[in-house]
């Protein structure tokens, strides 16, 4: 699963990706994500795995990830093909959601493109460019089907179906707020742009970040974003690099001093995790504690295969315990004497939190 980071030049996009850098997971214990300089790879915060390894004190804690590729480049006019348009846009492709960094902060050293901060019209500059790439591929799809519908008329409604979206993507909306037919549902190989779930990280100022809901900037991105149904996150890209670099009590200072209870880096990683739908089981043990990323609702074979693929072919259980009860009992023990590890079979959805031992065949 991966993040695209988008906006205009000069918004702080690799100022954010160089803290995401900097925060930079091992990637040794991820030998299924990319290598790749503009890809940047990040813990995701959880507090339950924190206490895990507190409980067993294990060689090794290696916290679930999620990947961000540093987009650069989209410009206005980006889907005619302006600068590098095009391959930007083929990059954001490749992803499963979108960070769109905003500039909510003056600063007469930063040059802005557009010649002055106006958060709102950056957002709709960069969302009309993604809009525009996706009728041209809209444009494409009515064509194809309106031939295929002359041998099989089951096209006709598919062709119907992207007129429909067309007129709407024509009156320069996303293709995530057209509500009359379920795009990603019906048409699950039409990979539009404007159809990805959005994330804004609002990049304020010291000053701002410490209190965002008082910059008239930030008010207004997050109305746009309410409109859109997405939400905003707050960050200081400046101070997201020194943040990310500093560990638990030191971290803890340093955001207290500022008056704030996260980093806009960890608000962003969790928010992220959230609008991919992913949730994390832990593993525990003495040589390892570990999270583990699943999309919300797989089961227990499909969750132990993300460990190993022989844990999946000879899955035979499941024993698992919240992480609440754990902690209650104090002891995985304890947890087992009161009955609360329960044996989980083939049709266990797993949930967020739980910690689990998988029993299967070799
Ligand atoms: P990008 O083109 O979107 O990747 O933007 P950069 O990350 O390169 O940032 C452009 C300039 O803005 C750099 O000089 C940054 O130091 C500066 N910048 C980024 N974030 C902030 C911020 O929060 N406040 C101020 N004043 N400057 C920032």
């Amino acid at each position: 699963m991966k993040l695209g980071i988008v906006g205009l030049p000069n918004v702080g996009k690799s100022t954010l990706f160089n803290a995401i850098t900097n925060a930079g997971a091992e990637s040794a214990n991820y030998p299924f994500c990319t290598i790749d300089p503009n890809v940047g790879m990040v813990a995701v915060p959880d507090y339950r795995l924190d206490k895990l390894s507190e409980m067993y004190h294990p060689k090794k804690t290696t916290p679930a990830v999620i990947e961000f590729v540093d987009i650069a480049g989209l410009v206005k006019g980006a889907s005619k093909g302006e600068g590098l348009g095009n391959k930007f846009l083929g990059n954001i492709r490749m992803t499963d959601a979108i960070v769109h960094v905003v500039r909510c902060f003056d600063d007469d050293n930063v040059i802005h493109v557009e010649g002055s901060t106006d958060p709102v019209r950056d957002m709709d500059t960069i969302d009309l460019e993604l809009v525009m790439a996706d009728l041209e591929m809209v444009e494409r799809r009515i064509d194809k089907a309106k031939k295929m519908a002359k041998g099989d008329k089951k096209f006709l409604q598919e062709a119907a179906d992207f007129e429909g979206l067309r007129d709407w993507l024509n009156d320069g909306k996303s293709a995530r707020s057209y509500e009359a037919v379920d795009i990603a549902a019906e048409y699950p190989d039409c990979e539009l742009l404007s159809l990805k779930p959005v994330i804004y990280a609002a990049n304020l100022d010291e000053e701002g970040f410490s209190d965002p809901h008082s910059v008239p900037y930030y008010q207004q991105v997050e109305e746009r974003a309410a409109a859109q149904g997405a939400q905003v996150i707050p960050v200081c890209a400046k101070l997201e690099a020194e943040i990310a670099q500093l560990d638990g009590e030191e971290k803890k200072m340093f955001l207290d001093d500022l008056g704030v209870a996260e980093s806009g880096l960890d608000r962003l990683v969790k928010a992220s995790y959230t609008l991919l739908g992913l949730i994390s089981y832990l593993t525990s043990g003495e040589d390892e504690c570990r999270a583990w990323t699943i999309v919300k609702g797989t089961k227990a074979p499909q969750a132990a295969g993300k460990i190993h693929s022989d844990f999946e072919r000879g899955f035979i259980r499941a024993e698992v315990v919240s992480y609440e009860d754990l902690m209650a009992c104090g002891t995985m023990a304890a947890a087992r004497e009161k009955g609360l590890i329960r044996s989980e079979g083939k049709e266990y959805v797993v949930q967020d939190g739980d910690i689990i031992l998988f029993r299967f065949n070799v």
